[in-house]
């Protein structure tokens, strides 16, 4: 028999696949796409076959432990997207594999070190002055008196060569290294449920005649039945053991005798964890008006010709997108096909899933991070079996491992939530979505009333297809803007709250109105910094540059980077002047001012703070639309998506905050959402007003806000970006050197840069290194290099991608003995 390998690829940051040896017991069991165990250096992982083969160049390969999947995780058609998805953004495929799996399914093996046996003073000593690491590890492993994780050794020693330290100990036989794989934590739950018999079941009277028997012996036994029967008369078969015991007090013996005399069959099933929103609100029936008619027929005609394309569904605020999403879908299940709809924010979804629900009931599935591992796993493998044929969620929605995919929804396409920045793969859930809809032959549509420049770019071009909803649907009109200027309100009227005196006003009308009010601050906590008023020091974080926040619940100060806490000085660390003062308005404070005018208004805050809850967005948004309280307060959380018709007020506390962020998007960004936030207000019958507070008045963004003349301003903000070089003109990469020595930082970045520009042969902008706007976070002192590449050069990537990867590889045990980390984002969101 040929020998049988595979091409396994592992969640290493490395840009390659590692070949095994399959043994001849797992012959059978491989296959492309399946999860398999192996052993990677000193440890074992889970990877993805992704080629089967009877040829390998190599030699001495090591052999696959185990395979996990008896179906294989991935289709062909996710290995492709998951391909190109590492490909572009300058990931391993690996790593692109684990995130498309819910958690709980890759594992990987854990070591852990214990002690053989007592050491002697002396032996300790003298191996002290020959080899001082190997006595500090073993003086710690002492010093624990159980056995220590290797990972734990590894943070706290910092040692390259830990294992060969351990290993050497091991061979002098002090210590022992054992690896064990944890038991999968996402697994399949099992239930235990009890029915009547089906020989009884079929043929009442047999059952009459043996409850009748049973009655003077067994009164216990004949209650079991009795409600068994009662429930299948309901149409339950059967019922879960756990509730019969419970409902009829009995005990497990006696549920048993009922099983032994043939009466009952208890059983397992597997049981399915569902995520079910407390949220719901009324049907509502209408017709299409005749823009969104239009659109749809457009949408469908693409349906049916089953080929890829891609719109932009460009709809002011209210004017009825999710209808057309929910009406395109119709066709696809109809077709026999399947959907996805990414939304960019998990507060949103108990509205669009109430709504998608109602629409098609139970082949909706959900997947987002406040399941539980077990939900995800259970919402996954639904999916995967074809029960669930509409899939709503957040960006990692979008790996749905969903078969004959017809069309994909991107709502509010704009959203940087879609682009995940914090962990390889850096993906965009939009450009992903659009290249799933390429490999499918399936419909895209880019939903939003403020699209991105990309977008209105591509649109512009003819890369999509627009469709223009220019109207809210209803006859309600788009509601009336006013700009507030702050610092005459601060002159004026001696107004020292964040609450200006006409927002005041308008505020009190709607309150003896009983009318919903929206009240959009963009910072959380009580006030956003803490300044002396002798010197001005203003307390930063001890381990970010950024300012410490105030929360009033906790009475202390916060970073929002990473999460450091202290206690509100007393005194000015700089002068120790007294006069400290908070400054800056959030959440927290607008709340408190809010209650001090209207004393009887009740006010709901949804802010980070107070949505930690698995269901808390579901609650406070019921309790709004509900009508029990006047006014929703909150950060962005309030300012997308959701549609309350009772809401004729939004006030924006302070336009500024996004403004002032320097990033060339800051612009675009704060139109966005200042038009969104706008859109909450007046979507019935009842004219919607918004108050805008700036302390910049004069900006040029207001003009187009205040006017709704949305294309207007992507004209104009399209000119900026093609003289500065930026998006839509040119591709971004963001290459990040972040380490706790700002010394080696800027060193290694400088070399990084030096090799990088002589390496690339292409007309492409490289700026930089040079210290990130937020030069320092958790004790990680940053620098940037930006590439600017033109959209006609290199239009794969893949020149570039092949050149950074090279330099990754040359520099990474060098960056690693410096304690250096490069990060790559490709189309980064964010450049601060
Ligand atoms: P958008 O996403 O464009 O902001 P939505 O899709 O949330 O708007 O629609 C706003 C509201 O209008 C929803 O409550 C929806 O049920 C309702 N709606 C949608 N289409 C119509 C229509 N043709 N006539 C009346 N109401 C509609
Ligand atoms: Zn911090």
């Amino acid at each position: 028999m040929k020998n049988l390998y595979v091409n396994v690829a592992l969640p290493v940051p490395v840009n390659k696949l590692f070949t095994y040896i399959v043994p001849d017991e797992l012959r059978d069991d491989v296959a492309v796409g399946k999860r398999v165990i192996v052993p990677f250096g000193e440890q074992e992982l889970t990877g993805i076959i992704v080629e089967v083969s009877t040829q390998s160049g190599w030699h001495r390969l090591k052999e696959i432990k185990d395979v996990l999947d008896q179906v294989p995780a991935f289709s062909e058609e996710m290995l492709k997207l998951t391909k190109w998805v590492a490909d572009y953004y300058l990931a391993s495929w690996g790593e692109v594999l684990k995130t498309a799996l819910p958690a709980g399914t890759v594992l990987e093996s854990r070591s852990i070190v214990r002690l053989r046996r007592q050491l002697e003073p002396e032996v300790l000593s003298n191996m002290e002055k020959s080899s001082p690491k190997k006595a500090e590890v073993l003086k710690f492993l002492i010093s624990q008196n159980s056995p220590v994780a290797i990972k734990t050794l590894k943070n706290k020693f910092h040692f390259k060569n830990i294992y060969s330290i351990l290993h050497s100990l091991e061979s002098l036989g002090y210590v022992e290294i054992e690896r064990y794989l944890p038991e999968q934590k996402a697994k399949i739950k099992f239930e235990k449920f009890v029915s009547i018999s089906k020989s009884y079941a079929d043929n009442s009277k047999k059952l009459t005649q043996v409850i009748e028997e049973l009655e003077k012996t067994s009164p216990k036994q004949v209650e079991i039945l009795l409600f068994l029967l009662a429930r299948l008369k309901k149409g339950e078969s059967e019922v879960l053991l756990s509730d019969l015991l419970r409902v009829t007090g009995a005990s497990m013996q006696t549920v048993k005798k009922l099983a032994e005399r043939g009466l009952i069959e208890i059983y397992k099933k597997e049981a399915i964890r569902k995520f079910e929103y407390e949220f719901d609100e009324p049907d509502k029936k209408f017709e299409l008006n005749e823009y969104q008619k239009k659109a749809l027929i457009e949408i469908k005609k693409a349906i049916d010709s089953e080929s890829f394309k891609t719109f932009l569904l460009y709809g002011v605020t209210g004017s009825g997108k999710t209808q057309i999403y929910i009406e395109a879908i119709k066709e696809i299940i109809k077709l026999g096909k399947t959907a996805i709809v990414l939304v960019p924010e998990i507060s949103l979804t108990p509205q669009i899933v109430n709504r998608f629900k109602k629409s098609f009931g139970d082949i909706v599935g959900v997947l987002h991070s406040r399941m539980s591992i077990g939900e995800r796993y259970d919402s996954w493998r639904m999916i995967k079996n074809g029960v669930y044929k509409i899939v709503i969620g957040p960006r990692s929605a979008i790996f749905a491992p969903l078969d004959r995919i017809g069309l994909i929804v991107v709502d509010e396409e704009q959203e940087s939530s879609y682009k995940q920045f914090d962990l390889p793969p850096r993906y965009n859930a939009r450009d992903v979505a659009i290249m799933r809809g390429r490999i499918n032959n399936a419909v895209v549509i880019l939903g939003s009333a403020t699209p991105s420049l990309e977008s209105y770019y591509n649109a512009k071009l003819g890369k999509y297809h627009l469709l223009v909803l220019p109207e809210r649907v209803d006859n309600a009109k788009l509601p009336k803007i006013e700009v507030v200027d702050m610092i005459k309100e601060r002159k004026e009227h001696a107004n020292k709250t964040s609450i200006s005196t006409l927002l005041t006003q308008k505020i009190d009308e709607r309150i003896s109105r009983g009318e919903g009010i929206i009240i959009f601050q963009n910072r959380r906590g009580y006030s956003t910094y803490i300044e002396c008023q002798d010197c001005g020091y203003v307390e930063m974080c001890d381990n970010c540059s950024v300012t410490l926040i105030f929360h009033k619940a906790g009475n202390h100060l916060r970073c929002h980077y990473c999460g450091f806490v202290k206690s509100v000085p007393e005194k000015c660390r700089r002068c120790g002047g007294i006069k400290l003062k908070l400054k800056g308005v959030g959440t927290q404070r607008v709340e408190d001012e809010v209650a001090q005018i209207f004393s009887s208004a009740k006010i709901i805050r949804m802010d980070l703070d107070t949505t930690m809850g698995k269901k808390s967005y579901d609650k406070i948004m019921q309790r709004f639309a509900n009508g029990e309280a006047d006014i929703l307060l909150g950060t962005q959380m309030v300012a997308k998506g959701l549609d309350f018709s009772r809401v004729t007020l939004v006030g924006v506390i302070s336009a500024d905050i996004p403004m002032l962020i320097p990033d060339f998007r800051s612009s675009e960004r704060t139109f966005q959402l200042l038009t969104q936030v706008a859109g909450r207000a007046g979507r019935s019958e009842k004219e919607g007003e918004v108050i805008i507070q700036t302390f910049q008045p004069d900006h040029y963004i207001f003009n187009y806000v205040v006017e709704h003349k949305t294309l207007e301003f992507y004209e104009r903000e399209l000119k900026i970006r093609k003289e500065l070089n930026y998006p839509p003109f040119t591709r971004l990469i963001l290459i990040e050197f972040k380490g706790r020595n700002e010394k080696n930082v800027e060193l290694a970045s400088d070399e990084f840069a030096k090799e990088l520009r002589s390496k690339v042969h292409l007309p492409v902008q490289i700026l930089g290194p040079a210290p990130a706007a937020i030069p320092k976070i958790n004790q990680n002192y940053r620098y940037h290099i930006i590439m600017k590449i033109p959209k006609n050069v290199d239009k794969t990537g893949g020149e570039i991608a092949r050149i950074i990867w090279q330099l990754k590889e040359k520099f990474e045990v060098k960056l690693n003995s410096k304690g250096v980390k490069l990060i790559i984002d490709v189309d980064p969101q964010n450049t601060v």
